[in-house]
């Protein structure tokens, strides 16, 4: 037989199984693991052999989760952390030292903004922010000192797009890092290893969960930075816990299943939404109208579960059609069975001063639809419904 597709390997990989040959594989909640002797701990720490020895450096359920995540990435190696932000955290830490500087896409995740503004700083890890509209704004940023390029694609919440080809092979021959958050779009929608991205983050909490249960995250990449990333993680503490892992695992067997629906039905609602009188601007990376829709339909299988757009009339507005909403639910996730609606200007990205929100496309009455699984026929009710009254 071949070797299995990545949508196959994401189903059949498994951990280990106990005495009682389950086929569904069990929550190995246990902190720690025993030794055969002296001689197999002392091997074990030394890394001469694999194995478990505690669950803050690897554990059969986190183990599984990360190799599935590989399967599906492409990538050579992993490791899983509490949350996204642990993740992104961490692949920054592991890699980069005192003097190092990054440039970075100035459409970045408001914690991801946070980190590079105030905390790096304080390292000695300076940023310069590029325009995601122009890949030659990231050139043009690069210093001797610089050690990463770090963007999200699509980006959270503004959804713009960079070429991930363009940005691989200006990294590499600038000999620097490509760092990419695939929070967005999934392994399953886009793979940026690919495309020469040597590290991939991802917020598991979103899609991979789907069902908005647990927090979760993972960094992926070449064996050799993962190993860096790792020993940052096995001494600092962000590990993911089993339980998480065994919840995530089994979110991942159906992740490419429910990508195609939430992508349906999140192109139904786009078109819904481009040819409503109410709404000033929709952007989806699926509809011909964005700005980089063919860089985006050459990266990505489809256009996410995700569109944001701008009712008519300003923040009143805005404001106005969420209060007017029966089903979706206003929350700040993404990435669930349920359709949800978010405001950032006064929520995700209250934090940033109004020019910053505005240099990444956040107007005041933008807002954020994560489209859900329900019928799409009933996501557009209410979303029309609602619109009527804004
Ligand atoms: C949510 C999110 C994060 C952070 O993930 P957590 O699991 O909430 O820590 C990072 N990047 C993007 C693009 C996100 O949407």
């Amino acid at each position: 037989m071949t070797d299995p597709r990545p949508d196959t390997a994401n189903i059949r990989i498994q951990a280990e199984r106990s005495l009682h040959n389950e086929h569904s594989v069990p929550l190995f909640l246990t902190s720690s693991f025993v030794f055969d002797d002296a001689e197999h701990m002392r091997a074990l720490f030394a890394e001469e052999m694999d194995g478990n020895i505690y669950s803050r450096f690897s554990n059969p359920n986190t183990t599984e989760f990360i190799d599935k995540m590989c399967a599906l990435e492409g990538t050579e190696a992993g490791y899983a952390t509490a949350t996204g932000m642990a993740a992104i955290f961490a692949s920054i830490m592991g890699l980069l030292k005192s003097g190092d500087h990054i440039v970075a896409s100035r459409a970045v995740f408001g914690s991801t903004h946070a980190l590079l503004t105030q905390y790096l700083p304080r390292w000695g890890i300076t940023h310069t922010y590029a325009d995601m509209a122009d890949v030659s704004t990231f050139e043009a940023a690069i210093r001797e000192n610089t050690r990463m390029i770090l963007v999200e694609t699509p980006s959270n919440p503004g959804l713009d797009v960079v070429s991930l080809a363009e940005l691989g092979a200006l990294a590499k021959r600038k000999g620097v890092l490509l760092n990419v958050d695939n929070c967005f779009a999934t392994p399953y929608l886009q793979r940026p290893a690919d495309f020469g991205a040597d590290i991939i983050t991802h917020s598991a909490t979103k899609w991979i969960d789907g069902q908005g249960r647990v927090l979760g995250g993972v960094v992926l990449g070449r064996a050799d930075l993962i190993r860096e990333i790792f020993l940052f993680c096995r001494n600092t503490g962000p590990s993911m816990s089993p339980f998480n892992a065994w919840v995530l695992s089994k979110s991942l067997e159906t992740l490419p299943v429910r990508m195609d629906r939430h992508c349906a039905n999140a192109l139904e609602v786009a078109r819904f939404l481009e040819g409503h009188p109410n709404v000033e601007m929709v952007k989806y990376p699926g509809l011909p109208s964005h700005p980089a829709h063919s860089i985006a339909m050459q990266q990505m299988k489809a256009g996410g579960g995700l569109v944001a757009f701008t009712v008519q009339g300003g923040v009143e507005a805005g404001k106005r059609f969420m209060n007017a909403l029966r089903m979706a639910s206003i929350s700040a996730n993404i990435g669930d069975t349920r359709t949800i609606v978010t405001h950032p200007s006064s929520s995700t990205h209250s934090k940033l001063t109004e020019e910053a929100r505005l240099a990444v496309g956040i107007t005041p009455g933008l807002v954020r639809v994560s489209v859900g699984l329900e019928d799409v026929r009933d996501i557009i009710a209410d979303l029309d419904q609602a619109l009527r009254q804004s």
